[in-house]
Parts: structure tokens; sequence; C-alpha cells
């Protein structure tokens, strides 16, 4: 027998666990797609022929380097930077940069394995990488970030490009980073070209690419509920997070006729049972992002809200849940919670944020559960359109491109329906997205022979 034929599920986990020592984030996401995966390949003898898997499941390359900058009071600072370039088979590599204190090798591996099948889902030509760095940009002044985003710049810029590899904002990363890093690689390389997304829209920036997460996750809750003959009005949502992703989640349900009673951050959870209005929402918008304060002040702010300290939303009662803060936010005990509690639906606007045992919970209740690989592609969909953008020299209207958005949304939803119908009415939409995403990535690696 040949190497390559049909290793079993388990001995391919445990070779995945022993060539990636202390990559837990990297060996659970790797996990939730095999397990899917093993059961679609079955009879393909190509993918067990030709290793499909096993290369999938090893990044085309990963880049380490040192990042030194000078803190405000004149002290060396040394930090860590990385871009993963996970799989180009199908498109330029493509995926965020994430600044915050918790990155590392493992955490960035994992985002850059599931971004290279949420980018093919899509529907667009975009490979999967992700990067960042350890740098906390809490508590800095803007010029200690401008001149962390300029030295970290001055590494990354030699190993991406617009046809090579096209980064974007994470968490820590929005406007603000994204200006400091573009304006130091035009600075470096004197090419003014579609090198990063989620750029201003005074220097080739795309309309409605801070909105799309947050929105195309509700667009992806509100397909699921329609192919159940249900919808988002008169819903209540619980939501975890108060950045980029959350606070325009929660602005889409609003406008649906939904009413969100929590939001989060690292510090815990604020519950006003009257409804988050858009109102506000702009609130907490302007206070995280401007004044960059904490959600415990909402409850100063707005009566009959209260604060919940160390603690996470899922406990409260609701419809539906998106989780939208970051990864294994959402445990087993919490997944139990929320089913009991009555939630039908779950869409992921993190990525991984509901752990290997949460997922599992939320597949045998049967209820509608979207992984973040389908639920919050629409970011990076709207990246892709902004690449396309600054490719053509030209700008779409913001209504041409919030039509974009619900149709590449609706076109992921039927994708995963197509792999992920039960036939007994319940959709997997965790093996649908799964599987169409890992079918196209492979079928064109099979098309370039052994690379
Ligand atoms: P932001 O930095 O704008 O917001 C992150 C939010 O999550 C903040 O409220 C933050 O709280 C909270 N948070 C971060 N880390 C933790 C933690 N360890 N525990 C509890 N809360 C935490 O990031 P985004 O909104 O852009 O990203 C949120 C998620 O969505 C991430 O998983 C990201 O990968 C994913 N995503 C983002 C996309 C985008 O377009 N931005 C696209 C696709 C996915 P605090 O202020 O206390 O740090």
């Amino acid at each position: 027998m040949a190497v390559s034929d049909h290793v079993d599920f388990n001995t391919f986990m445990e070779g995945v666990k022993r060539r990636n020592p202390h990559q837990p984030e990297f060996t659970q996401a790797v996990q939730e797609v095999a397990e899917d995966i093993f059961d679609f390949m079955e009879d393909k003898e190509a993918y067990h022929s030709q290793q499909i898997l096993r290369r999938i499941s090893e990044p085309d390359r990963v880049v380490s380097f040192r990042v030194c900058w000078e803190d405000d009071a004149g002290n060396i600072r040394v930090q860590r930077g990385w871009r993963v370039q996970n799989n180009n088979a199908i498109g330029p590599y493509k995926g965020g940069l994430r600044f915050h204190p918790s990155v590392n090798e493992s955490v960035l591996k994992f985002l850059a394995f599931e971004q290279t099948f949420k980018n093919a889902l899509t529907g667009l030509p975009m490979g999967g990488g992700k990067g960042g760095s350890n740098f906390n940009p809490k508590g800095k002044s803007d010029r200690e970030v401008m001149r962390f985003c300029q030295s970290f710049m001055t590494e990354l810029y030699r190993h991406i490009g617009a046809d090579v590899d096209v980064p974007a904002g994470d968490i820590g990363v929005g406007g603000r980073e994204i200006g400091y890093m573009f304006g130091q690689y035009k600075r470096i390389t004197n090419h003014f070209t579609g090198v990063l997304t989620g750029k201003g829209m005074e220097y080739g920036g795309s309309m409605i690419r801070p909105e799309a997460t947050g929105y195309g996750a509700v667009y992806f809750m509100q397909e699921m509920l329609k192919h159940r003959g249900d919808e988002v009005k008169g819903k209540t949502a619980v939501i975890s997070g108060s950045g980029n992703v959350a606070t325009h989640a929660a602005e889409k349900i609003t406008q649906l006729g939904g009413k969100v009673v929590t939001m989060s951050d690292s510090g815990g959870f604020i519950h006003d049972p009257d409804g988050i209005s858009q109102e506000k929402i702009d609130w907490i918008k302007a206070h995280k992002t401007h004044r960059r304060g904490r959600i415990s002040e909402y409850a100063d702010e707005f009566k009959g809200a209260t604060f919940h300290e160390g603690k996470r939303p899922w406990h409260v009662k609701c419809d539906l849940a998106l989780p939208c803060a970051t990864q294994n936010e959402l445990d087993e005990a919490e997944a139990r919670a929320l089913v009991a509690n009555g939630c039908i639906a779950v869409a992921e606007g993190a990525n991984m944020p509901t752990t290997l045992a949460g997922t599992h919970v939320f597949k045998h209740a049967k209820i509608m559960f979207a992984p973040g690989k389908a639920a919050n592609a629409g970011g990076v969909a709207v990246s892709g359109l902004e690449m396309s953008q600054n490719s053509e020299r030209r700008s779409w209207k913001e209504e041409e491109l919030q039509q974009m958005l619900l149709d590449i949304m609706q076109g992921i939803h039927g994708r995963c329906i197509a792999y992920g119908d039960q036939g007994d009415g319940y959709v997997d939409y965790v093996k649908g997205a799964n599987i169409a995403g890992f079918k196209k990535v492979a079928d064109a690696m099979l098309a370039f022979g052994v690379v």
C-alpha cells in the first residue's frame, strides 16, 4: 500500500498534532474540517493518492520577524510579527492582520487555514493567509501605534503585493492601522497599488467594507431563517463583542426588526432588556473606536442596562446568538444553555468562537448553526471587491455593493445547502461549508500536480 492510501481519521489527526506541537488552535481548526472531509473523500481516489488533505493542512509558508519600535518614553520595544501564507491555489493570499497580545503562530495558522475555505466559499479568486503581531494597541498613543505599524510594514512589505498577498484588518487593526501601514508601504516601494484592503475612502477603500462582516453575518442568519420559513423580525438576539463585527451585526439585526439585548468586551458583558437601539449602537461605536473606552460604561450611560463583569452573555435568553468577539468564547456548557433557553439559530461573526464540543452540541440539537467560514465571509468578499475596484481604478456605488454583498451571502448559503442538506429538513451548515470550500481548493490543487 502506498503511503498516500486511505489513512484513517485518527492517524491523520495524530500526525497533525505531532507535526504541530503546542498549537491547539491550529489542530482544532484542522480537526473541525477533517471530521467532515473524511466522509466526503471516502470514494474520491485522487484526493487520497495526491495527499490533498495532508497538503492543505500544511501552510505554504510561515514568515516570522522581529518588530522593533520606540515608545513615547523613549524605551525600545520588541515585538514578533508573522505572515502565514497558507494556500494560493485559487488566488493571491488574502486575510487580515491581528494585533493582540494573544497572537501566536498557532492562532495565525488556524486563522489562515479557515480563511482558505472561507475565501473559496465566496466564489471570488482569493487564496488564504493571515498575519499579525503580539503588539497590544490598547493604551498606546496614536504616535506609538504609527511607529509600530511603520516598523511592522518595513519587514512585511517584501512578502506582499497586489498579485501576491493582500492583507486587511482584524482584531486590533482598523482604519487607523491600515492607514499607517499603507502609508509606509507606499513610502518604501513608491507604488500605489491595492496591496491592503480596508483602506480609507480617500485612498482606494471600498464603500461598506467596515459594515460588511457584521451585515453579512446577519444576511446569512436571515437566509437560514428564510429557508425554514422564518425571519429576523421580532426575534431577540444576543451578541458578544463590541468591535467592528459586533456593532455592525447589531445594526443590521436592528434594521431588520430584531432586538439586540447584549454586547461585550474582554471585561464582561452588558445586558439591556429594552434593546440596543441604533442610537445606542452609535454611542458604542464612538465610545469603543474614538474614545477607546470599555463596554462597562454603557451601563452608566443607559438606564435599565446592567454590566456583568468577567462574564459572557450566553446564559441570557434569546432566539438568535451571534458570537462576534474572538475564538473559543462559547464553550460546551454555554452552548447547552443557549439550546435549553430556546435559541434557534447561531451565526458566528468571529472566527471559531465556538469550541469543538460546543459545535457538537449545536449539531446534536439540530439548531441552525452557521460556522464563521460561511457566516463572516462578507468582510473578505467586499475586500475582494475592493481589490477589483483598485485594479480597475474605479469605485462602485454603495447600493451596488450592498446588493453584491447580499448576493454573495446568498450564494454561500446555497453552497452550504448543496453539501449540508441532510434530507430530513436539517441543514448541517458546518459540513456544507467545509465540503464546498475544500472541494474548490482541492480541485485547483489537483490541476497543478505535485507542487
Ligand atoms: P475588533 O478589534 O474591532 O473587536 C474585537 C472585539 O472582541 C472587542 O469587543 C474586544 O474586546 C473583543 N475581544 C477580543 N479579544 C477578546 C477576548 N480574548 N475575550 C473577550 N473579548 C475579546 O475586531 P473585529 O470585530 O474586527 O473582529 C472580531 C472577530 O471577527 C475576530 O474573530 C475576527 O477574526 C473576526 N472577523 C473579523 C472580520 C473583519 O472584517 N473585521 C472578518 C471576518 C472575521 P476588547 O475591546 O476588550 O479587546
